[in-house]
């Protein structure tokens, strides 16, 4: 078995992964190891995820990303068009909010730039990485790479896996899911006449959608529901999902009227998540996880991509801050506090925007929701507190 030694190994190469090693990279000596092959066409499939709120804009500028981030052709974010809470559909803009509207992004671009700069910046990146398994003894965390017969060591160890939580399961850290919320999604082919620039958002009697148009041209429409919908394996067909969306006259407007049979509907877990934070406060110094991987979103909150980037500063500042067990610990102990606060302050805002729409406040999907707010239980999982979003998805 071949040995590495590092000052930090990093799993997980989406946005979190990468951004983090970019942040590092610099000063020190930085592995990711990243399951995917990337350079496979399954690498570069559409990602679902798509809008960046403004706030984001000051992250990027920490990591010196900014720059690059505005010639890569992203489009910034136009009006919302929402009938979510009862009444008509309202429209409302960015222009109050003084991080400026925010993005809708290539995602594939965005998630190879962050790459590319993380290498720029000094860091390792191995894809198709194979199984991996992380043990720590001495103070050292040891992550094998079995089928490459391959050990690497380091005293900082992250999980950036998003919502896998890969090496915090093995350490026996459960994650705690608070809904089984599935998105099924499409990306519909360009269509030259439109133009549309708006976050389309509505709710229905069982779920609710969302649809923009990517910079690609591309447009994404994305319905959420119940995994125990008993639609869902009905709307995992095309005509039909295309069919239930133009039922709702903000989605109609911009939706074809005929199915193209060509168009593929993907299915995704999208409900709320965390670690459990006692189990990861006992789990041995020197180990975060960061971005979806440490909480992740419903994605109504539209907060993902935020929260993977502020996870980084915060952890990357805590790095930074000291290398011995202590310190370790000490670090850990103040991202957990501040990753319970935004857990709180996400929280609030998903019951408050899940009791919107009254009208349909006696079908299952949000009866489910308004009774996880009367008893208090914790039904979604985490979101940045201060910069939340307005409630608009995508
Ligand atoms: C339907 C939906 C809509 C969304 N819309 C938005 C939105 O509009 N705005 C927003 O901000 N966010 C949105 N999100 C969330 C956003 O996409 C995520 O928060 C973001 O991708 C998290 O980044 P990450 O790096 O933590 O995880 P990921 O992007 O999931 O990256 C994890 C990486 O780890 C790798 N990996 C996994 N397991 C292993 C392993 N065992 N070994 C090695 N590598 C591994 C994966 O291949 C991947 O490259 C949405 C999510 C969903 C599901």
């Amino acid at each position: 078995m071949r040995v590495t030694d590092w000052d930090a190994i990093i799993v997980g190469a989406g946005p979190a992964g990468s951004a983090l090693a970019c942040r590092l990279g610099a000063q020190r000596r930085v592995l990711v190891l990243e399951r995917a092959a990337l350079s496979t066409a399954a690498a570069v499939a559409p990602r679902i995820g798509e809008s960046l709120p403004g706030a984001a804009r000051v992250l990027l500028q920490r990591f010196g990303l900014f720059e690059r981030f505005l010639a890569a052709g992203h489009a910034e974010r136009g009006a919302t068009i929402s009938h979510w809470d009862d009444g008509d559909p309202v429209w409302f803009d960015h222009l109050r909010d003084p991080n400026g509207p925010g993005w809708h992004l290539d995602r594939h671009r965005f998630d190879t730039d962050l790459r590319e700069a993380a290498m720029a910046a000094g860091a390792t990146f191995v894809d198709g990485c194979g199984p991996l398994r992380a043990t720590h003894a001495e103070g050292i965390w040891q992550i094998e790479q079995q089928a490459f017969a391959q050990t690497h060591r380091a005293r900082v160890l992250v999980d950036a896996t998003g919502r896998n939580a890969a090496i915090a399961r093995q350490l026996g850290i459960p994650r705690q899911v608070s809904d089984e919320l599935i998105c099924l999604h499409a990306y519909l082919p360009s269509h030259v006449d439109d133009e549309d620039d708006c976050t389309r958002l509505c709710a229905d009697s069982n779920g609710w959608w969302y649809s923009v148009r990517v910079p690609s041209g591309q447009r994404v429409l994305a319905f959420h529901l119940d995994a125990d919908d008993a639609e869902l394996h009905v709307l995992r067909s095309w005509p039909n999902l295309l069919a239930k969306a133009r039922r709702q006259a903000v989605l109609a407007e911009v939706l074809p009227v005929m199915a193209d049979a060509d168009v593929i509907v993907h299915a995704r877990p999208a409900g709320s998540a965390m670690l459990d934070p006692v189990a990861l406060a006992r789990t041995a110094p020197g180990f975060f996880a960061i971005g979806d991987a440490g909480l992740s979103f419903d994605p109504i909150a539209s907060q993902g991509l935020f929260h993977a980037l502020a996870s980084v500063e915060s952890v990357a500042g805590y790095i930074e801050a000291g290398s011995d067990t202590a310190d370790h610990l000490a670090a850990r102990e103040a991202f957990l506090a501040e990753q319970a606060s935004v857990h709180a302050h996400y929280r609030q805002r998903w019951w408050d925007t899940y009791a919107g729409p009254a009208r349909h406040g006696a079908q299952s999907f949000w009866s489910r929701r308004s009774a996880a707010l009367r008893e208090g239980r914790a039904a979604p999982a985490a979101g940045p507190a201060a910069q939340a979003d307005s409630p608009a998805p995508a």
